[in-house]
């Protein structure tokens, strides 16, 4: 089922969870295990990360470099796959831009039409590590704007080579579309106002919600709402949270993905003696945030799970 449509026949807040595939070498089992606990909130889907290829150099024998394309994190289409076989819940796969062509894009849509698959996240995704910007793929979409269009130009049965049948008539695909928001803009955009323009103009192009990067401060996301609002758009917008769980992500967090840590957190934060303390703090600060989203009457909360279900549960639990 369409994420939209889980949204439209909710009758109280809903709480989905987005999870990272495993580090190459460990099992789906960590997956489950993440999972296992939280079905008790019968989450209405499960977001699963993509991650693209990375580079590394190895020393070779003779002492010269050798470049290598490295995936940490793969496993993204199957993991959804055995989401939906084991839960009977509907998965969100992440699809972006970085490292794939139109060709490539368009296959992997294929593979999640046949596996049942009905919704997708759109994202640009970051830049390498080793680039301090963002490239495109030779022949691939510089901005998630395109990616939502090619998603759509499917919908509507336009395969990109066209001596293929058009499925005008009949379409086999219809993929519900979410896309990045970011109530403290994104971190490339010079202000919020152009941020703005440019997630409208995914909206625009056919992009059914949008799921917010994380905060810490409501104030910040009733206030994006708003503008979002006045600028005419009028999908549904979902929250993410993730409560905070060590002292670095004090720095790394911000530097990260360009948001705020509200004062009385940091302080808080600051004082605590050990991590179990600083994860409680992290959790109370969560359901905070949560119980205050769910008065408002948000009809999803989506929680960046990073794999510490334990963190996950409590909150919910508090509020459920
Ligand atoms: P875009 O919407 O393309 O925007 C990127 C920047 O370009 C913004 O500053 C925007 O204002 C600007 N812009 C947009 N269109 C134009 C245009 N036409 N002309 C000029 N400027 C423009 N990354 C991953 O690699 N894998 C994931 O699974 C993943 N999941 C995520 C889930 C969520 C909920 C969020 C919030 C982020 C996620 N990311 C993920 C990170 C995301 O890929 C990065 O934040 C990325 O830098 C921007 O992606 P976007 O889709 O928002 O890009």
């Amino acid at each position: 089922m369409k994420v939209i449509e889980h949204i439209s026949k909710a009758k109280k807040t809903l709480f989905s969870f987005e999870i990272l595939p495993p580090l190459r070498g460990n099992d789906i089992k960590d997956i489950f295990s993440t999972l296992d606990p939280l079905m008790e909130f019968n989450p209405p889907f499960i977001d699963v990360t993509y991650h693209r290829e990375e580079f590394i150099y190895v020393e070779k024998d003779n002492g010269l470099l050798q470049r290598r394309k490295i995936s940490r994190r793969p496993g993204t289409v199957g993991i959804c796959a055995a989401i939906m076989n084991k839960y009977g819940v509907d998965a969100v796969p992440h699809l972006i831009c970085g490292g794939f062509n139109k060709q490539m894009t368009e296959n992997a849509l294929i593979d999640l039409n046949f596996l049942g698959i009905d919704n997708v996240l759109v994202l640009r995704g970051d830049p390498l590590k080793s680039e301090s910007n963002f490239f495109a793929k030779k022949d691939g979409h510089k901005y998630a704007v395109e990616l939502v269009e090619q998603v759509k130009d499917l919908n509507r049965g336009k395969y990109l080579d066209k001596t293929f049948v058009e499925r005008k008539e009949s379409p086999l695909f219809d993929f519900c579309i979410g896309v990045a928001g970011y109530p403290e803009k994104h971190l490339e955009a010079p202000n919020i106002e152009s941020d703005l323009f440019f997630l409208k103009k995914k909206i625009e192009a056919g992009a059914d919600y949008i799921v917010t990067q994380m905060f810490f401060d409501n104030k910040e996301y009733f206030s994006f709402v708003k503008k979002c609002r006045s600028e005419g758009v009028t999908v549904p917008i979902i929250p993410g949270i993730k409560p905070l769980s060590s002292k670095k992500q004090l720095n790394s967090l911000p530097s990260r993905f360009y948001l705020n840590i509200p004062h009385e957190l940091v302080k808080e934060v600051e004082k605590a003696k050990d991590k179990k303390v600083v994860s409680d703090i992290g959790i109370e600060w969560a359901i905070h945030q949560s119980k205050e989203l769910k008065n408002s009457g948000v009809e999803v909360i989506h929680y960046y799970t990073m794999d510490r279900p334990e963190n996950i549960y409590k909150i919910i639990q508090s509020i459920y």
